[in-house]
């Protein structure tokens, strides 16, 4: 059978094999129609006006635009996370291809290795400021229906530590969790009444019904929210109830601890919640193909940069 190469230009029906065939110059094309659906935008005045530099000299870059109204310069990257990274934009392309099709994610030496990137540091790098374009806290919209609540206790550098509430090797990860909709999750310093409830409070709609366990610190919702609290007694080892359960909340922490433990081995308290948003990301877009959901991770990327660092 003769083969005839496809012409990449929509990312969302690529499989992995096509991704890493890419050209630098179809993976600009790519980003650029997923970044500038209705065409480009000059990211320092947002005007629409401008011309693409093409690159009869040498010293001109590739995919440099030039603003009308402004005068400003600019390529696709400018003012996202890929902004002044030294990886080329086919790298870029591949690298959330790959942290968009593995559930569990990706390590950041297989990273290497399938980019063949020059440093470890290079691509650990490229992965978080990849999980900072997947963040989306706080939440556009607050979670509503059927709620779930649950927490868990994720890392700690020793498999001899204790598992569990009060173990103080690992570090406790919330998950709210839309039934058949969407997460939001992240590391708290503490399990308390007060911390919990104000990332409920925060992020879910006062016409929700809530489930949790029969933990002390989820007492008194019924309360706050018009839907009820319903609870499901895993002290008496009661996990559902008809409909009252936490397991998607569950099936989630599974997928994030395989990940934290198997894949990334470990992963310190300081960068913990970059793989909650990771993690919540996949969470958000499972219903979709591979590609949707890297087209889906690329659209956060905009408006980035500048927070990176601090976060
Ligand atoms: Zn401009």
């Amino acid at each position: 059978m003769r083969y005839i190469p496809p012409t990449f230009t929509d990312l969302k029906d690529m499989a992995a094999i096509d991704v890493a065939r890419l050209t630098e110059d179809e993976a600009r094309t790519i980003l650029e129609n997923i970044l500038w659906p209705d065409g480009p935008m000059c990211p320092h005045c947002k005007s629409r006006n401008a011309t693409r530099i093409n690159g009869k000299s040498q010293k001109v870059r590739d995919g440099l635009l030039q603003c009308n109204e402004c005068r400003g310069q600019f390529t696709v990257t400018v003012g996202t996370v890929m902004h002044r990274s030294h990886i080329t934009l086919r790298q870029w392309v591949q690298a959330f291809h790959s942290m968009c099709s593995h559930k569990k994610g990706v390590s950041a030496l297989q990273l290497q290795r399938n980019l063949g990137l020059k440093s470890y540091q290079a691509a650990w790098h490229l992965a978080h400021r990849i999980r900072f374009a997947m963040r989306e806290t706080p939440l556009k919209k607050a979670l509503k229906g059927t709620v779930e609540v649950d927490e868990t206790y994720v890392g700690g550098k020793s498999r001899l530590g204790k598992r569990g509430r009060g173990s103080e090797r690992k570090t406790p990860v919330v998950a709210l969790v839309e039934r058949g909709g969407r997460i939001l999750t992240r590391p708290v310093e503490r399990v308390s009444a007060k911390a919990l409830k104000a990332a409920i409070r925060q992020n879910v709609r006062k016409d929700a019904r809530i489930m949790t366990d029969d933990f002390s610190s989820y007492q008194g919702l019924e309360r706050e929210f018009k839907g009820g609290h319903e609870i499901v007694n895993h002290g008496e080892r009661e996990y559902v109830r008809g409909d009252v359960h936490v397991n998607s909340a569950e099936s989630f922490f599974a997928l994030l601890k395989r990940g934290v433990h198997g894949t990334f081995h470990h992963v310190s308290k300081t960068h913990l919640h970059r793989y909650c948003d990771e993690f919540g990301f996949r969470w958000d877009h499972r219903k979709v193909t591979d590609g949707e959901r890297t087209v889906a991770a690329i659209r956060g990327v905009t408006g980035k940069r500048l927070l990176y660092k601090e976060h």
